[in-house]
């Protein structure tokens, strides 16, 4: 029997957070953004219930390529654009819209011989000082861009840094209005923060929702998940696979970390940081045992971690050997351990999580 551990895709929560965008957005088009291999949930395993979006945004070529291969016709995004002059021969042969951020990339298109026009997204560095031209230089940009005959149609984009608290997007939205206020073309600006934010620019064509679809709050942990009415999109579970009884003063795992302070039970896990659960997590990051709430202890190893199975006695729930262990995601029961819950315990946020989960952890699809 292979090690009882192994993640879940569902299709269902996917189309679920989809509608949510949309309605969180009702009149814009949805780049559904598939970037880091849809965000650790694999491109394959997700396509099937994203297909409802209007477009694909990534950054690598080989994703891209793959979506194609999907039979995916529809518009995809290279929200980085281009790294070297060959890669526009593949935007032209796959038909990829390219993000344009800097004057390098209008210098390969310069010096690009091509027969189809390009649709470019003229990226404005409002303020995150990432990627874009700033607001200052934006004008000139389009105008060199413009004059290409390379470039056929072109958008104009930027990207927020602090869409997750409140009134975060303001500076960055008014710089970027100003500076591109009369140049035609579709805009994108809002990520899912500044989508559930609720103050979307009226003449905003394209959304790009990333964490959002994948069931995270990016506002966590001033909003959850059900605040969202998101669902989760991946489930992480595997079993117990050893009990221990502990005495007062016994110790859990490595650094023996963890001290019993009274007689206890403990349990098990086949999953450890190996497997992409984050060894950061500390004593009381939250666990579902049996569908049950219980709690981390001790150092997570390699392999494994170690849970109470005390507490889950005293409240009338028997968990032992087999038992199933839900490190986030939902429990067959329907009970719900959001990501979120568990990278805010190890400091980190739902985005690290569903990204690192391990290759050597088997996964299915719940279509
Ligand atoms: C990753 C990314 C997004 C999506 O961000 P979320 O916070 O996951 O919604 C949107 N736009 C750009 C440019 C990005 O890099």
């Amino acid at each position: 029997m292979p090690r009882p551990i192994s993640a879940t895709i569902h299709h269902a929560a996917l189309r679920h957070n989809l509608l949510r965008c949309r309605s969180a957005a009702p009149d814009s088009k949805v780049w559904a953004v598939i970037k880091a291999n849809a965000y650790g949930h694999g491109i394959e395993r997700v396509h099937e219930a994203l297909r409802g979006a209007d477009g694909f945004a990534l950054l690598d070529l080989d994703e891209a390529q793959r979506v194609r291969g999907l039979g995916w016709r529809g518009p995809i995004l290279l929200i980085e654009g281009v790294f070297e002059p060959r890669d526009l021969e593949l935007c032209c042969e796959l038909r990829l819209w390219h993000t344009i951020h800097c004057h390098a990339q209008i210098d390969m298109l310069a010096a690009h011989k091509t027969r189809t026009a390009h649709h470019v997204f003229l990226k404005m560095n409002s303020g995150m000082n990432r990627l874009g031209f700033p607001a200052n230089q934006f004008r000139a940009a389009w105008a060199r861009l413009h004059a290409l005959t390379q470039v056929g149609e072109i958008s104009l984009m930027t990207h927020f840094s602090d869409a997750d608290v409140p009134g975060g997007t303001q500076r960055q939205r008014s710089t970027f209005d100003v500076a591109a206020c009369d140049l035609p073309g579709e805009r994108s600006l809002d990520n899912s923060a500044a989508m559930l934010a609720g103050d979307l620019a009226p003449s905003c064509e394209w959304v790009r929702p990333g964490i959002l679809l994948y069931g995270s709050a990016p506002d966590y942990p001033a909003h959850t998940i059900a605040d969202h009415a998101l669902l989760p999109t991946m489930t992480l579970a595997s079993r117990v696979i050893a009990v221990q009884d502990l005495v007062a003063g016994d110790t859990v795992g490595y650094g023996s970390t963890f001290v019993a302070q009274a007689p206890m039970r403990i349990g098990i896990v086949a999953c450890g940081y190996a497997d992409g659960y984050p060894r950061h997590a500390p004593t009381d990051t939250p666990v579902l045992v049996g569908g049950h709430r219980t709690r981390l202890l001790g150092r997570v190893s390699m392999d494994m971690l170690a849970v109470d199975l005390t507490a889950l006695r005293e409240e009338g729930h028997d968990a032992g050997m087999g038992s199933e262990v839900v490190l986030w995601g939902c429990a067959s029961n329907g009970a719900i351990l959001g990501i979120d819950e568990v990278a805010h315990a190890a400091g980190t946020v739902g985005y690290e999580l569903m990204c690192a989960l391990s290759l050597r952890v088997p996964v299915r699809v719940d279509a």
